[in-house]
C-alpha cells in the first residue's frame, strides 16, 4: 500500500534502473557511504558513458516504493543519478520527500537540462560536457548561473583538447568562485591521471582532480557499487 505523506498517498511512477548502497566515488563527498538511486533514460550519448545500461533498463516504482527501499539502508546521504534524472517529472517529488525525511540529497545531472526547479537544499553536481564526449553542443549554459554555493561542476576529460576546453570554461565563467568545487575527472583508462595532474599544475588551476573511487575499490565494470 502507498505510504501516507501529508495525508495523501503518492502513486506517481518513476522508472528506476537500480537502487544500491555503496561508497560515494565522486565529488567532494567521495568516500562517504551513500544510497544511489539510478533513474532510467538519457537523451545524450556521451562517447565514454559508463552507464549505458541505464538508457532503457528499469522498472516502474512509485515514489513511496523508492522511499521505502532507500529507508532500508539507514543511510543519511542519497544521490539521484542516471541516466539523466531530470528527464522524469516525478523526480522532483522524490527530492522533496527525501529532503523532508532528513536526507542529504545529491543530484548528478548531465548539464543539458535546466536545474531551475531543483529544490535549493539539493547538492547538484552539474556536468559540463567537453568536445570529446560528442555532446558539448548540448550544454545548457544558463545552469552555471543557477549554481548554489554548495553545488559542484564536473568536467570529464578525455584528452588535451577537452582539458583546454574545460580550462577555458572555468576561467570564462569564474567557476572556482561560484561553485563549492570544480572537478576535473579523467576518462578512466583513457587519460592518465598523472598527465591531467601535470596540466592542472602547469596552469595553476584551482580545480580538483577527481578519480572515480568506486572503480578503484570494485573495478571499472562492476555494476551496483
Ligand atoms: S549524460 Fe550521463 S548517462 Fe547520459 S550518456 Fe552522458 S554519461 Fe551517459
Amino acid at each position: 500500500m502507498a505510504v501516507l505523506y501529508n495525508g495523501k498517498r503518492n502513486h506517481a511512477l518513476l522508472t528506476i534502473n537500480e537502487i544500491f548502497h555503496s561508497i560515494q566515488g565522486e565529488s567532494t563527498h567521495s568516500g562517504r557511504p551513500c544510497v544511489f538511486v539510478r533513474l532510467t533514460a538519457c537523451d545524450l550519448r556521451c562517447s565514454w558513458c559508463d552507464t549505458p545500461y541505464a538508457f532503457t533498463e528499469g522498472r516502474k516504482m512509485t515514489v513511496d516504493e523508492v522511499m521505502t527501499q532507500v529507508g532500508t539502508f539507514g543511510c543519511g546521504l542519497v544521490e539521484l543519478t542516471g541516466g539523466e534524472p531530470l528527464l522524469q517529472r516525478e523526480v522532483y517529488s522524490l527530492m522533496d520527500r527525501l529532503l523532508a525525511a532528513g536526507h542529504t540529497v545529491m543530484l548528478e545531472t548531465g548539464g543539458h537540462v535546466s536545474i531551475e526547479q531543483v529544490p535549493q537544499p539539493v547538492i547538484k553536481i552539474v556536468d559540463v560536457k567537453c568536445p570529446g564526449s560528442g555532446e558539448s553542443q548540448r550544454n545548457h549554459w544558463a545552469n552555471l548561473d543557477r549554481l548554489a554555493p554548495h553545488d559542484e561542476v564536473k568536467f570529464v576529460i578525455k584528452d588535451r583538447a577537452d582539458y583546454e576546453y574545460a580550462r577555458d570554461v572555468v576561467r570564462r565563467h569564474e567557476l572556482t568562485r561560484r561553485a563549492a568545487a570544480v572537478l576535473f575527472s579523467p576518462v578512466h583508462a583513457v587519460l592518465d591521471a598523472k598527465t591531467l595532474a601535470e596540466w592542472i599544475l602547469e596552469d595553476r588551476l584551482e580545480v580538483r582532480l577527481q578519480l572515480q573511487t568506486h572503480k578503484y575499490i570494485w573495478g571499472a565494470d562492476v555494476r551496483g557499487v
